[in-house]
């Protein structure tokens, strides 16, 4: 059907939600600026108020756009998105957004599109609530925009910080293995997305090795590297075992993972809810360094109620994982719409943590950002 020219507002950090929606609209187009026509942007908090002055700009330039934006930061703010845009997409986009794209297109009321938000006469109608979807509905990618393999949504864990289970649910769904390796076969080497790799195939509570192992071996077979565990996923420190790690060193390329600390304290981690404390990120480390793996620990600075104490507990865990031969990457917190934190500041950062972990940085052992 012929009608409105489709864009999808391309950058570097919505290249993977893109990349599984592009697949799905017929005759969508990337772009790394607005056009006339139907513009669809993946919003994320950091890049909200970026968004908001292009679409303002081209909206006070004349252009005539239906502007539609879906993603973490929309889903959970959709008034305020709509202050700039025509429509918001809540929660996941599979479904939803080529029915809203075909609801425009053919003069239908939008209203009658699930788990979307616009205004009408000054209101804001918010219309029923989608289910999620099932992963093995939709490709996680298509030519010619690949991407990592999306093999598990969801998160059982609700930390308090993450907007994940917000977004995608508390229940895991994962990808099956015959439609991973569809996908794995356009990749030169293999990586994926998943809130924790060693989750596969279990309900993300606690870990069903063997259907790690399944997948680990079967995709094995095309002779390709394979990165499991490590960027762009992660892994919680609780699921890190011995037969965990032999997986890794017996199937994949991948000699570091990708650990989710947080913090140093047990009491910062009990309060943001995150389900296992400081001895199981140092037994985790542990466990990688003995089969020679390098763990790669993210650690969150300035989290709501982190007094000196918490802050300086954290500081030196970091330097314990660098001196057990690990690597860290830090990030100061920031609240996230939609989350328990959302309302909450983020604690006041240390001089002394800045020129401890300073040093960690200068000597190649930490990355991320504190400011
Ligand atoms: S931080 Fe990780 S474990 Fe915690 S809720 Fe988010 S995805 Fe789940």
């Amino acid at each position: 059907m012929s009608g409105p020219d489709i864009w999808f507002r391309w950058n570097r950090k919505n290249r993977y939600t893109i990349a599984a929606l592009l697949p799905l609209v017929s005759g969508a187009r990337l772009v790394d600026r607005p056009r006339p026509g139907i513009m669809l942007y993946s919003i994320a908090t950091p890049q909200a108020e970026e968004v908001y002055r292009e679409v303002d700009a081209a909206r006070n330039s004349g252009m005539k756009s239906v502007f539609i934006a879906g993603g973490p930061h929309p889903s959970a703010r959709p008034e305020e998105v709509l202050r700039h845009f025509d429509y918001v997409v809540i929660g996941e986009g599979e479904e939803t957004l080529p029915e809203l794209i075909d609801a425009l297109r053919t003069g239908r009321d939008p209203g009658s599109v699930k788990g979307i938000a616009y205004m009408k006469e000054g209101e804001l109608i918010i219309t029923e609530r989608r289910g999620f979807v099932d992963l093995d509905r939709f490709p996680s990618f298509s030519r010619p925009l690949l991407a990592p393999i999306e093999i598990t949504r969801g998160c059982p864990w609700g930390c308090a910080y993450c907007q994940t289970p917000r977004l995608c649910g508390s229940v895991m769904r994962h990808r099956s293995i015959p439609s991973i390796l569809s996908h794995a076969r356009m990749h030169m080497d293999l990586r994926f997305t998943s809130p924790n790799a060693f989750a596969y195939g279990s309900d993300g509570l606690k870990p069903r090795l063997e259907r790690v192992e399944l997948l680990l071996r079967t995709l094995s077979e095309l002779g390709r590297p394979i990165y499991f565990g490590t960027f762009p996923s992660e892994v919680r420190p609780d699921f890190i075992s011995g037969k965990a790690l032999e997986l890794i060193t017996t199937y994949c390329t991948n000699r570091t993972l990708s650990i989710g600390g947080q913090s140093g304290s047990d009491r910062i981690l009990r309060d943001i809810n995150r389900g296992h404390c400081v001895h199981d990120i140092e037994m985790a480390c542990e466990i990688c360094l003995d089969h020679e793996i390098v763990p790669n620990v993210d650690l969150i600075l300035c989290l709501p109620g982190e007094t000196e104490e918490d802050q300086m507990l954290t500081v030196e865990l970091a330097e314990q994982i660098v001196r057990m031969g690990g690597r860290v990457r830090v990030h100061r917190f920031m609240p996230l719409p939609g989350t328990p934190l959302e309302s909450q500041e983020p604690s006041p950062l240390m001089r002394e943590a800045e020129l401890r972990l300073g040093r960690l940085a200068l000597a190649g052992k930490l990355k991320g950002r504190l400011h």
